[in-house]
Order: structure tokens, then C-alpha cells, then sequence
């Protein structure tokens, strides 16, 4: 699974960063960071969490659910 982020689209508000902050964070000039972009699945709830709460619809969880 592979995170996309719409950085156009994304306005710092670091909703995700609370939902998931072993796998987004902002820097000090406020602009998103992935920690990692193929989240291990221990990470997925919290990144499907993230993608829930981004008021911006900036991220989405791509590809094929092991299992
Ligand atoms: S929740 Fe969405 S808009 Fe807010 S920082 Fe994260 S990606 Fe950007």
C-alpha cells in the first residue's frame, strides 16, 4: 500500500500528522512530510485514519490489501 499526497491541495493543517505521526509530519516552514510512503501494516489503521480526517481530500491510500 502506498500513500499519495495532492501537495497542491494539501493547506498544513496537520490533521494527518495527528491521526498518524509515525508517518506524516510538517517541517518548521509547514509543509507536509511523509516518514515513509509504503506504510508497514501495523501503520495502515492510522494512515486510513489520516485519510479520513484530511479535510482536503489531499491523501489517498493506494494498491492491493495483503491477505
Ligand atoms: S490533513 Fe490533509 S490538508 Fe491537513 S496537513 Fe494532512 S494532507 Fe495536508
Amino acid at each position: 500500500l502506498k500513500i499519495l499526497v495532492d501537495y497542491d491541495a494539501c493547506e498544513s493543517n496537520g490533521l494527518c500528522v495527528l491521526a498518524s505521526p509515525d508517518v506524516f509530519e510538517l517541517d518548521e516552514e509547514d509543509n507536509l512530510h511523509l516518514r515513509t510512503d509504503e506504510p508497514p501494516s501495523e501503520l495502515i489503521a492510522g494512515v486510513e485514519a489520516a485519510v479520513r480526517a484530511c479535510p482536503k481530500q489531499a491523501l489517498r491510500l493506494v494498491g492491493r490489501r495483503p491477505g
